[in-house]
Parts: C-alpha cells; structure tokens; sequence
C-alpha cells in the first residue's frame, strides 16, 4: 500500500492504474463506519484510493480543529488489512498552496439542519471535496448516510457541476446499543456513553409516530421528550424533512429525521431516512 502526500505524487500514481478507482475521503481516526465504505469500494473498484485530511476549512473558529483525533499508524494498519491500496495524506500548506479569491456557497440546502449551527462548514466540505475529485479524478466515490446533509450537498455538487463519477450511499454502521459510529464518540463521558444510544431510540420512536400519525408535529415533539428527559445532553435541532432537499414539508415520498445534540465536549448527529409508502392506487 502506497503512502501518497503530495498532489503530484497522487497524480502519477493515478496514470499508473488500470481498471476503475474507487475514493473513500475521511478524517481519518478511523471506526467500522469508515472500514464499510473502503470494503464497498475494495468490492466494487479496481483500486481503491483512502484520504486523510483534517480539512481547515470546514471547522469553526470554536470548534475542534486542533483536537480532532488522529491515528496515522492505526489508519495505516486497517486500511492495509482492508486491502486499500494507496492512502493520501496531505498536508494543509499541500492542499491550500494556491490562494484564491474564488469561494463556495453552498446555498440554501446548507441553511438547514448541521448548516446552521455551523456557518460555513458546508462551504469548505464543498472545496474540499471538489479539490479532491480533480486531484483523484476517481470513478466512484463512497459516502456515509450518517453525514447525510452532506451526501446530499455532495450528490447535488457532482450533479449539477458535472463530476464525471458516481457517488455511492452507505448506511450508517452504528455499534451493538444503536449508536453511531464516529470519531467523536471518544469525547463522550463514560455516563454520556451510556446515555447516547438514546438519540437513535428516540429518531426510531419518532419515525414509528411520524407513519401512525401523518403529524410531523407529533414525531418531533416525541423525540424532543425522548432525548431532552432521558439523556443530560442540549439539543441542538430534530427535524424532520423532505430528503435529498431538505424542505420542510408535511409528506415527500422519502423524509430525513435527523438530529444534533451537545454532550459536554462532543456534538453528536444521527439520523433516519423514511419511506413513505403511497397510499393511492
Ligand atoms: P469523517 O472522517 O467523519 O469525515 O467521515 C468520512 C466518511 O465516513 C463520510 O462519508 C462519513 O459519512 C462516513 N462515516 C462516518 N461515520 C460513519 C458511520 N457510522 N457509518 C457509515 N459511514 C460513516
């Protein structure tokens, strides 16, 4: 397995393959979540090309930039057991050497949900990304429902700007009590632990409401109860609205229940997509 961490570097190695190249990016400080969506592409891709990168861009001033986890030698480790085979890891200078005055604006999708308690943070996913794509040029890349405003800013950006690849959905991998996976989860208190598996129970309620009821109202309220009396975390929204677009609308054929909440060092997210099926002939 090959360590890339130039551009340059990423580029040749590019030229030198046959057959398809699959593209997993990540943060890195990788979990089972992460290890699904590089065996997806390690199934379906020729080659298979991990990146990790800590992107700059995409963090707040107060967020957790500097204390992200990281693991390179982990990393290294379970993408080679998975059969990966080159990593890219640049550095920020590496990646932002170019200054530019051209920016994105993710629009209106980003004005809901994560979007608005994080301004800008969809922007740079949209930078980075695009950086990413024209530095890999993959065929196929794979994506986490779990992040599923971003898959759906990323599946819109591909569409509408004409990336010649694929983007694959991956459901969220969650661990044996329902939470699910992420990097983050090590912030949590050993009590908070115990207390967050309780976001996934409180979505699935919620949904179960949403299907009896019709009363988006209803499903809301429920899980707003649910999480606000059974876990000692803030909510930072539950919403429930129409997916890919992210309107909020009484019924769409498919519906996204997500929510966000502040545990003392961490935010987690979590979320169900719904089918709703018709009930006319
Ligand atoms: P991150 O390293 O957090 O930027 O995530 C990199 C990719 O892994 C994104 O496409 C995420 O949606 C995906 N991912 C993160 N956690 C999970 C999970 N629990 N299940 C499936 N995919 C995930």
């Amino acid at each position: 397995m090959k360590i890339l961490t130039s551009k340059q570097q990423v580029r040749e190695w590019r030229k030198s393959l046959s057959g398809s190249l699959g593209f997993v990016p990540t943060m890195g400080y990788l979990h089972e979540g992460h290890a699904e969506l590089l065996k997806q592409s390690v199934a379906q891709c020729d080659n298979t090309l991990l990146s990790i990168f800590v992107n700059p861009t995409q963090f707040g001033p107060n967020e957790d930039l500097d204390r992200y986890p990281r693991d390179f030698e982990r990393d290294t480790q379970l993408a080679k057991e998975i059969g990966v085979d080159a990593i890219f890891y640049p550095s920020a200078e590496e990646m932002y050497s170019v200054q530019t005055s051209i920016t994105f604006d993710s629009g209106e999708m980003a004005d809901a949900l994560c979007g608005k308690s994080r301004p800008g943070h969809f922007d740079g996913v949209l930078q980075v990304v695009t950086k990413l794509f024209h530095i890999v040029q993959p065929d196929d890349v794979f994506f986490g429902q779990k992040d599923a405003q971003q898959l759906a800013l990323i599946e819109s950006l591909v569409e509408a700007y004409d990336f010649p690849l694929h983007v694959h959905r991956v459901a969220t991998v969650r661990e044996a009590d329902g939470l699910a996976k992420s990097s983050r989860n090590v912030y949590l208190s050993e009590s908070e632990r115990q207390e967050a598996p309780i976001i996934y129970q409180a979505l699935q309620e919620a949904k179960e409401r949403y299907l009896q009821t019709d009363s988006r109202e209803k499903a809301l309220a429920h899980a707003r109860e649910v999480i606000s009396t059974k876990t000692s975390g803030t909510i930072d929204y539950i919403e429930l609205l129409s997916y890919p677009n992210l309107k909020e609308t009484e019924s769409a054929s498919t519906m996204i229940l997500a929510a966000a909440v502040f545990f003392s060092k961490a935010r987690l997210i979590d979320n169900l997509i719904i089918e709703r099926v018709s009930t006319h002939a």
